[in-house]
């Protein structure tokens, strides 16, 4: 998916939660996006105070709605993408030559190293489109790696107490995904059955955050209706989750806190705002080699938008404890 949002705006709201342990509810935004016909996004990462949660550096929840996405070729640096459909397929084109559709239950991972483009249409025809699009940060000694994709179709799953669990990247309670990741990350699908209750172990080394998706859960004691992020800080051994009198589906993040300031701007992760500026002057240029070519657009592509006439400063984390 393509950033159009370069100048967002961010609300932090704080909620009294157990006394002990950092329990921050954070509300989207919502984000119009050009390329996206009528499509309507919560952005959930970054949050002012929080651009990253472990690598996890953005977050958007697309639908669900009754339409066509169609987002032309776009170029990535500095992170790998992840997208994980809830609903609808996605024919996604990039310019390491992949040309494949992702359905439901299935994980799109691509890096984009120094460069990457890619087109994401959706296969249907205004067929219901829900799903999630994350970014990882790449560490500095990966953010200028050659491009790479990679699907999965069979990812793990463990179940405990009326909770599903499938675990599309790093790793959750002795499940690994077969993703390739460059940090210690964790990314899990969670569903809670009707009127359970279960226990899920965390590794206390990492921060985390949940976002419930279709209804409200539960966690930890704190109520996270959907579309909200709840983000728990580092130090928990474990969280208890609990749905009411219907199933709740949520997607758990986390991974060992990310030591880098990195800037952020467009569909680019850098870090300094020169290496942001290269970037951009580079998908720009035409007849470009850095990000390649995305077959079958007949040469369509987004531009990138102007950059602001400030110089790009990184994103600060103010909530860690
Ligand atoms: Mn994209």
């Amino acid at each position: 998916m393509s950033n159009l949002d370069t100048r967002p705006e961010e609300t932090v709201c704080r909620t009294a939660a157990d006394d002990h342990a950092v329990a921050l509810l954070l509300e989207p935004r919502d984000v119009p996006l050009g390329g996206l016909r009528g499509i309507h996004v919560d952005r959930l990462l970054p949050q002012r105070g929080l651009p990253t949660v472990g690598a996890w550096c953005f977050l958007d929840i697309f639908g669900p709605n009754n339409t066509q996405m169609s987002v032309l070729p776009h170029p990535h640096t500095g992170l790998q993408t992840v997208t994980w459909p809830l609903a609808g397929e996605i024919h996604h084109r990039d310019s390491v030559g992949s040309d494949v559709l992702v359905r439901p239950g299935q994980l799109n991972l691509m890096t984009g190293g120094r460069g990457v483009a890619h087109s994401e249409i959706s296969a249907g025809g205004g067929e219901l489109l829900h799903g999630l699009q994350l970014w990882v940060a790449l560490p500095a000694e990966r953010d200028d790696m050659a491009p790479a994709f990679e699907q999965h179709v069979d990812l793990p799953v463990f179940a405990r107490g009326g909770v599903r669990a499938t675990v599309f990247v790093g790793e959750l309670a002795g499940e690994r995904s077969p993703a390739t990741v460059y940090t210690p990350l964790v990314g899990a699908d969670l569903t809670v059955d009707a009127g359970s209750r279960a226990t899920i172990p965390l590794r206390p080394d990492f921060e985390h955050a949940i976002v419930a998706v279709d209804r409200t859960l539960v966690v930890s004691g704190v109520e996270v209706p959907p579309a909200r992020l709840l983000y728990l800080g580092t130090g928990r051994e474990d969280i208890m989750l609990s749905a009411g009198r219907q199933p709740v589906r949520a997607v758990l993040l986390g991974g060992e806190p990310f030591a880098d300031e990195l800037v952020m701007w467009w569909n680019f992760v850098g870090r300094s705002h020169d290496e942001i500026a290269a970037a951009r002057e580079d998908w720009e240029t035409p007849g470009q080699t850095r990000f390649g070519v995305v077959h079958g657009h007949g040469g369509a592509r987004i531009p990138a938008p102007e950059l602001p006439r400030i110089r790009l400063t990184p994103r600060r984390h103010g909530h860690r404890t």
